[in-house]
């Protein structure tokens, strides 16, 4: 990232400049160089600005410039002199602390530099409460080299965030946390490459006319030793590395041929694969679905992309041309875990999704809970008036299915109708279930 002058034109702030990440890779440098051989010299600390995306979406970038710029001045305010500032990304910041005498003077410092950020402050006429996290690695006792240093105050800003805590000092915590992410890393590329994994399918059904609409696929890793382990920890850690991309090439593909070898003559139904937060950053998705598309023979309409509502926020520009490029071909999106997120119905409007997933949160417990059930009610209605279809997962009951039907909800998935079975396991269950599949002649 080039360096990046903070300034505002805002009475509340005044113009700062602040030396973007170059700068801050040169004073590291410079102070590795005037350190070494002493001990606990020096510290760098990284900040980042928690929701600070949603602001410049809810608000306009105008008020994020000027949010960055209130941000830096505050930051300033709290440096003492021979400390430096530097702007190294977007929401991000960072510190350098010279001539520490004790490392619990990093500590102090990042607290007090969090109580001067997260003074309320106003901006465009709203009054915005900013937090932010932070990380910190001292030289040299956590790295005695530039990239280390990075990499050591990175991973304690990461799991600070991961483990909901205001800040982290890099520590042998963080250190075993990330021995066990590399094991975990290094087996889930072995079972990428042995062809370990497997995918699940989930029925999904049109509640309104009693069918069988399609199915969801779902990731299933046996491991040899450790027994199963959840997508909920192996997709995240394919989304840290760059494993994710061979991840979801497989499944696409996988999904498409196993699904079209049990299904390719019900062409009403449609498979659901869900879409990671990384890749709909990535361009390179749109060619890779279009390959496996043309490669299995489907159909775009038979195909739906869930994208989780977080995913989405996460980069909205950038989602937003991948979204548009794979509506253009004619695959239906949906926004999956919806409620679970934060997205503004002006954002939701402009996205060209066809479906909304109500997050199976609202819906596991709506009988008994008046408060999620007038959730759901809303999101069915707010689906309809945009018209978008709505699909309820986490059904478990019949209590909680006949809700929905009266509710008016479109399509639904849960452990009640269906759980995630080998594809080999669907043909008995359609079979053996009240749910009629259109066009299914078993084999
Ligand atoms: P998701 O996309 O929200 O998938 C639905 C999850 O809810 C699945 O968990 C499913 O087994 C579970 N579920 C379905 N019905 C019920 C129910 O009635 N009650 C309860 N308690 N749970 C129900 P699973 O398979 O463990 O997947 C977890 C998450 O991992 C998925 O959440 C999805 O975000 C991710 N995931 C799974 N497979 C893939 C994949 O191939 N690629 C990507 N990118 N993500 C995947
Ligand atoms: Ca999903
Ligand atoms: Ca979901």
């Amino acid at each position: 990232m080039v360096s990046m002058p903070v300034t505002s034109t805002c009475s509340q702030a005044k113009q700062v400049t602040v030396p973007g990440r170059v700068e801050l890779l040169q004073q590291i440098d410079r102070s590795v160089a005037a350190c070494s051989g002493n001990d606990g010299c020096f510290a760098l600390l990284v900040f980042n600005l928690q929701k600070f995306r949603e602001i410049n979406v809810e608000y306009g970038h105008a008020a994020g410039d000027v949010v960055l710029a209130v941000v830096a001045e505050r930051m300033q305010g709290e440096l003492r002199s021979g400390d430096s500032l530097f702007h190294i990304g977007n929401d991000e910041f960072a510190v350098l602390l010279t001539q520490l005498k004790t490392p619990q003077v990093v500590q102090l410092a990042i607290m007090k530099l969090q109580e001067a950020i997260g003074e309320n402050m106003e901006v465009a006429g709203n009054v915005l409460l900013i937090t932010a996290l932070a990380g910190a690695a001292l030289f040299p006792d956590h790295s005695d080299d530039r990239d280390g240093l990075m990499k050591a105050a990175d991973a304690a800003l990461h799991y600070a965030g991961e483990n909901n805590l205001p800040f982290l000092v890099y520590g042998s915590s963080i250190r075993s946390a990330e021995k066990q992410f590399a094991d975990l890393r290094g087996h889930l590329k072995r079972a990428l490459n042995n062809s370990d994994l497997k995918l699940h399918y989930q029925p999904q059904v049109d509640l309104q006319h009693g069918t069988l609409s399609g199915c969801e696929a779902l990731a299933r890793w046996e491991h040899a030793t450790h027994g199963w382990i959840p997508p909920d920890v192996f997709i995240p850690v394919a989304e840290k590395s760059e494993l994710i991309d061979t991840l979801t090439y497989w499944s696409i593909n996988a999904a498409l041929r196993e699904w079209f070898q049990f299904c390719g003559s019900c062409s009403s139904a449609s498979i659901a694969i869900n879409l990671s937060a990384k890749l709909l950053r990535s361009p390179e998705v749109v060619d890779l679905v279009r390959r496996a598309m043309n490669i299995w023979g489907a159909e775009p309409a038979s195909m739906v992309l869930e994208v989780t509502e977080s995913a989405m926020m996460t980069d909205p520009r950038a989602s937003l041309h991948t979204l548009s490029a794979l509506h253009e071909m004619g695959i239906i999106l949906s926004i999956d875990d919806f409620g679970t997120g934060y997205s503004s119905l002006a954002y939701l409007k402009k996205l060209p999704v066809s479906e909304l997933k109500i997050d199976k949160s609202f819906v596991q417990h709506m009988a008994d809970n008046p408060q999620d059930r007038k959730i759901v009610q809303s999101v069915i209605d707010l689906s309809h008036n945009l018209d978008l279809r709505v699909v309820a997962e986490g059904i478990e009951s019949q209590q909680i299915l006949d809700m929905l039907i009266g509710m008016g909800c479109d399509y639904g998935q849960g452990y009640y109708i269906g759980k995630p079975m080998p594809i080999g396991e669907m043909p008995p269950w359609v079979k053996g279930s009240n749910w009629h599949l259109p066009g299914y002649v078993s084999v």
